[in-house]
């Protein structure tokens, strides 16, 4: 069939909105009709040459990242399944979910899909199945697809694994940002900084995770949140979502947190800014307690290694220091989980939703994320 899409066609250019053709699906796989697609910080991180590996590189590894139709923030209705499919049927309601979960790898097992083994596929964008493509340009060429999604098209191909089924009374259009933002936020303070309640919890910038992860926290019954956002209206409206606090800077927070526990300092940290760098590392691991805990969410350069933080304080303090991908959530349990609290109005997604783009807005979209305008920006179709 013939779509449009937001390609890619190489870092630092803009999104480029064509016409393209979709193959069927094939086995294992569906055809979904998208209601929306979020604008989330990774697909940007793919325009900067954060997540796109160097040439020589993706070559070795016989990957070829560009051209790619971005987005993975999507649900939307399966229109189509291919052969042996059994878990989906025509009109089932679907979330996207970024990272897939096969179910079987030892992963997926221990209860860990957040690193299900077929995530060792999404950097090349291809079908999991065989490794081949469903989008190609006009002229025949094929397309990779962003985390094997490809949601900045109203259609696409997906493989089961991707998809998580959910209640067919959810608007698609807020699901979608449980696809990525919000289990990545909500889990990053349920899952990885394991929130107790009571707790004094720093979480560093509001975009969609950040706001998602200022839920999380005071859903699990944080005291006191204090939120470092530079960007005035976020530190206003943050408030509406759970933060206590609000802190223009590292400096400001520091005092404030230091008064606010009479030195103790916070029990979690956590970091959603839209970039991470080595030094963040430092700044959080000074604003956590004894056994405080630090957790690293946001995505950072792919190549670089260099952090600073004070050693000593964190041995003889016993600091933690967590990484976390997807929340370390568990997608086919925690995805219609966080859409039961959205349910009962527990968990805010609508107030998430800032700003909705046409597919053709989209370099709009983008830029409005770079101005600090939006919580999420969102694509409707
Ligand atoms: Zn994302
Ligand atoms: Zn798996």
């Amino acid at each position: 069939m013939q779509t449009r899409a937001a390609i890619l066609w190489e870092p630092h250019t803009d999104w480029s909105v064509e016409d393209i053709e979709l193959d069927p699906p094939k086995r294992g796989e569906v055809l979904v009709k998208l209601a929306a697609s979020g604008l989330c910080h990774s697909d940007e991180h793919m325009v900067t040459g954060d997540m796109a590996l160097p040439p020589e590189i993706a070559e070795l590894m016989g990957i070829s990242q560009f051209p790619v139709i971005g987005g993975h923030e999507g649900a939307g209705i399966v229109q189509e399944v291919g052969e042996g499919v059994t878990d989906l049927a025509v009109g089932d309601h679907v979330v996207f979910s970024f990272i897939p979960s096969c179910g079987k790898c030892p992963s997926c097992r221990k209860g860990q899909s957040q690193v299900c083994d077929l995530g060792a596929f999404l950097l090349g964008g291809r079908q999991f199945t065989d490794q081949t493509a469903r989008h190609h340009t006009k002229d025949g060429k094929d397309l990779g697809t962003m985390v094997a999604l490809g949601t900045f098209s109203p259609y696409t191909v997906v493989a089961v694994e991707s998809c998580v089924k959910i209640d067919d009374d959810i608007p698609l259009e807020k699901a979608a940002l449980v696809g990525c933002g919000v289990t990545t936020g909500w889990g990053s303070a349920v899952n990885a900084a394991d929130v107790q309640p009571g707790e004094t919890v720093v979480i560093y910038g509001v975009g969609g995770i950040g706001t998602a992860a200022v839920q999380g926290a005071a859903l699990a019954g944080a005291n006191q949140i204090v939120v470092v956002e530079p960007v005035e209206w976020k530190r206003e409206k943050i408030l509406e979502f759970g933060a206590t606090h609000t802190a223009a800077s590292q400096e400001e927070a520091f005092f404030l947190v230091q008064q606010l526990t009479n030195g103790a300092m916070a029990d979690k940290a956590i970091l959603c800014v839209g970039t991470a760098k080595g030094e963040h590392v430092g700044q959080m691991m000074s604003m956590i307690k004894k056994c405080g805990r630090a957790v690293v969410t946001s995505v950072a350069p792919m190549l670089d290694d260099q952090v600073t933080m004070n050693l000593f304080e964190f041995a003889m303090q016993r600091k933690e220091l967590v990484g976390c991908i997807f929340g370390n959530a568990n997608p086919a349990v925690d995805i219609p989980k966080l859409l039961a609290l959205y349910k009962s109005g527990k968990l805010k997604l609508d107030e998430m939703i800032t700003t909705e783009y046409t597919l053709d807005e989209i370099n709009q979209g983008y830029q409005d994320m770079r101005d600090g305008k939006n919580f999420r920006g969102l694509i409707r179709y």
